[in-house]
């Protein structure tokens, strides 16, 4: 038996050993919090991420190691990869883990997004807002997640809005200025490279938002087959250049035929839950494939897939079991307002009654406006 290391034990770690244990695969976790749910499935080591005496004893016990959380300290990652192998390999997770250096490696290798800009100071904040036009986004550079560290700039007199609430993590995360996009759809390429360099990708999945957390995700999302094409490319030629191996996610957001790269996510991805049910292999056993060195599974879908977050607490699991194609997910934490505690997938055949399987569902659980938009693209 293999064991695999996960830095991070959260929901994703979860689904990691929920995918790995028909293959017999063991799994240790490390995570600062003795409350991780991962760990009520595998053992837990509780450490800080660089503690390094705690991080050399969890290298002995694993095989390989890999993440469920992405902000684990690049020296920490290094630290590990001294001892195991570690996937992806820490420089892909330090690009990764930095919205400037992503940002610029994503212009290197030709793939659009929209202006962005490294902010020291006020007057430079104030400069580059001239230069990009209102709205912007400014971003702390690192350690932001769900939207967090963000500030919406929609008029001049934001500007020293934005810098008293961010102007403070300049030295800790630094800061980004984006051009704001207004675009119509917002999608997320979720692909695996293996070792070997073999690379996959899960149909183009559609992504809506709310207060900056994920919410509704439909698989395939409504895009052209050159736009498909593309966004699939640009994954690859990122996931070439970085050696990447492992689950990565690309969030691209489209505007007319415009696609324009926001993020990218070194793990598997909240996007990409609905794989579980929707596809031949999904997200979370084609890591674990990847990481261990292993052939790559089948990638494709059959009909639609909608997978719906639940944010704070669980509601009720009826209205979804009662579907055809309704799956459930409770992640075992502790309701908290603003944390993601589970998800719903409902699959079928039919776009159709898809949508009305949507529609019901978001009628019982009081989450019309949430659902609406997807029920409207599987119409469309
Ligand atoms: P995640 O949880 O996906 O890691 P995050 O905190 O890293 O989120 P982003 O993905 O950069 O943050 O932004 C969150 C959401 O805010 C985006 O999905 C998008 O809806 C909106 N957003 C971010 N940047 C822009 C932009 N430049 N233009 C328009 N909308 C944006
Ligand atoms: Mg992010
Ligand atoms: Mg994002």
């Amino acid at each position: 038996t293999r064991t695999v290391g996960i830095l991070g034990g959260g929901q994703l770690a979860r689904m990691m050993v929920l995918a790995g244990a028909p293959q017999g695969l063991r799994f240790e976790l490390f995570d600062p919090a003795a409350d991780a749910c991962a760990g009520q499935l595998a053992p837990l080591q509780v450490a800080a991420f660089d503690d390094e005496a705690a991080l050399a004893a969890f290298a002995a016990k694993v095989d390989v190691v890999t993440f469920d959380f992405e902000n684990v300290p690049a020296h920490s990652a290094r630290f590990l990869a001294e001892r195991v192998p570690v996937y992806p390999n820490p420089d892909a997770l330090a690009v990764a883990q930095d919205r400037l250096s992503e940002k610029t490696l994503f212009r290197e290798l030709g793939i659009p997004l929209p202006p962005f800009a490294d902010i020291r100071s006020r007057d430079e904040l104030a400069a580059r807002v001239g230069e990009f036009g209102l709205p912007c986004i400014l971003k702390t550079r690192r350690l932001g997640y769900d939207g967090k560290g963000q500030f919406r700039l929609r008029r001049e007199a934001d500007i020293d809005a934005a810098w008293t609430a961010l102007g403070a993590q300049v030295e800790r995360t630094g800061l980004i200025l984006e051009g704001f996009v207004a675009f119509d759809r917002e999608v997320s390429v979720v692909a695996v490279r293996g070792r070997d360099g073999e690379f996959r990708a899960w149909p183009v999945t559609g992504n809506w938002h709310v207060d900056g957390v994920l919410s509704v995700s439909l698989a395939p999302a409504v895009l052209s087959p050159a736009q498909q094409q593309a966004a699939i490319g640009y994954a690859r030629t990122l996931a070439e250049r970085l050696d990447y191996v492992g689950v990565f996610a690309l969030e691209l957001f489209c505007r007319g035929d415009e696609l324009l790269a926001n993020e990218m996510a070194p793990r598997v991805h909240n996007s990409g839950h609905w794989t579980i049910e929707g596809s031949e292999t999904s997200q979370f056993e084609n890591h674990l494939r990847a990481v261990l060195g292993l052939p790559l599974g089948d990638t494709r879908m059959l009909g639609h897939a909608c997978m719906l977050n639940w944010i704070g607490a669980m509601p009720d699991a009826t209205a979804v079991l009662a579907q055809p194609g309704g799956h459930w997910h409770d992640y075992g934490k502790q309701p908290r307002d603003g944390r993601k505690v589970g998800h719903a997938t409902l699959r079928n055949d039919d776009a159709a009654a898809l949508a009305a399987g949507l529609e019901a569902v978001g009628k019982q659980l009081d989450r019309g406006d949430q659902v609406a938009p997807a029920a409207d693209a599987l119409r469309a």
